[in-house]
């Protein structure tokens, strides 16, 4: 008979403390979020999808220089091809892919870019239905002006 009362009255207490957590939790503001409705907000280092930047004007940042390809550490994972100008005997960007399926997102060919043109960004969905769609070319990867900027900024916040 002690027994039983010594059990009743500890699974009293038991249901108490539960009650007392529920109650502590029950008027607290959320902590989780309803994705994909709402976006989580990354930190400003966050390493998703690589784009390429153009300047106000939306001409090409890069300046082929392919430092960025022979610093990645999977082969043939960055590809460039150039040419020529004849006039300003710059480079010219003729085609840039990256094969995003194959990217471990170390961040070395941003590190290593000259002139900041190739960035990662906060997307990080990047799920898709074939490898082959996730080889980005250069009309892929390229962010207009405006997204540009949004993506300096986020850099420039990084770097603070
Ligand atoms: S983030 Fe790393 S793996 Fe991906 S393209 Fe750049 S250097 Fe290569
Ligand atoms: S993205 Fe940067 S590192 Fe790569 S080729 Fe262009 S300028 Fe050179």
């Amino acid at each position: 008979m002690k027994n039983v009362i010594s059990r009743t009255i500890s699974g009293i207490i038991e249901i108490g403390r539960g009650m007392s957590t529920i109650m502590k939790h029950f008027f607290r503001k959320p902590i989780t979020q309803e994705y994909p409705e709402n976006k989580p907000e990354l930190n400003a280092s966050f390493r998703g999808r690589l784009a390429l930047l153009t300047d106000n004007e939306g001409s090409d940042v890069c300046i082929g220089c392919k430092s960025c390809m022979k610093v990645c550490p999977c082969d043939d994972l960055i590809q460039i091809e150039t040419s020529k100008d004849p006039e300003t005997k710059k480079l010219k960007i003729e085609q840039f892919t990256i094969d995003i399926g194959r990217c471990i997102f170390c961040g070395n060919c941003t590190e290593v870019c000259p002139v900041n043109a190739i960035v990662t960004t906060d997307r990080f969905e990047l799920a898709d239905y074939s490898r082959e769609s996730l080889v980005l070319d250069k009309k892929g990867l390229t962010l207009g002006p405006e997204e540009s900027e949004r993506v300096r900024d986020r850099k420039e916040r990084n770097s603070k």
